[in-house]
């Protein structure tokens, strides 16, 4: 038996079979998808789904589960990572600068998204500085320098110093 559902904003139609969750009514294991929505935030699908034995509706919610980042410091300890605090550092380097709050959102989402996506979920705190830092010197020298100087301890020394000499010429 094939049924049909529809996908996402209902444009697609989908073939699949069958899927099996257990009714919450009669207990059931034989359960249609009538219907699936996405959120608007995209992070979780809400799908309804039809009982084949007593034919009642239910509502399932698929969500992706939180992978949590952990950030391993200088000496060796493990933290979470922590967004806020993060996006705070920015934010100061950022004063008197002309990197918005908009740009700096897009640098944590961004590192987020990379971060979460790599192969470990443990990443050293040094390399967040030298990335954050990439992303700053393309927008502003000043920013840069000043979050680089924060992070100094992680950013290669004679780097740095490089770029303090070229910029004072
Ligand atoms: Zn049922």
């Amino acid at each position: 038996m094939v049924y049909f559902y529809k996908l996402g904003l209902g444009s697609t139609f989908k073939k699949c079979g069958p899927r099996n969750m257990k009714c919450p009514y009669c207990g059931e294991t034989q359960t249609e998808v009538v219907e699936t929505r996405d959120s608007e935030d995209l992070e979780t699908i809400r799908r309804r789904r039809a009982c084949l034995k007593c034919e009642k509706r239910f509502t399932t919610y698929e969500r992706v589960e939180n992978v949590n980042l952990i950030v391993i410091k200088k000496d060796g300890r493990r933290e979470q990572f922590n967004r806020e605090k993060l996006r705070n550092g920015i934010i100061r380097s950022c004063e008197k600068t002309t990197v918005s709050i908009d740009e700096i959102e897009k640098i944590v989402t961004d590192l987020e998204r990379e971060l979460r996506s790599a192969d470990s979920v443990e990443i050293e705190s040094k390399k967040i500085g030298q990335l954050v830092s990439a992303k700053l010197k393309k927008l502003d020298k000043v920013a840069y320098i000043r979050f680089s100087s924060v992070f100094k301890r992680f950013v290669d020394v004679e780097d740095f110093e490089k770029e303090v000499k070229r910029l004072i010429k």
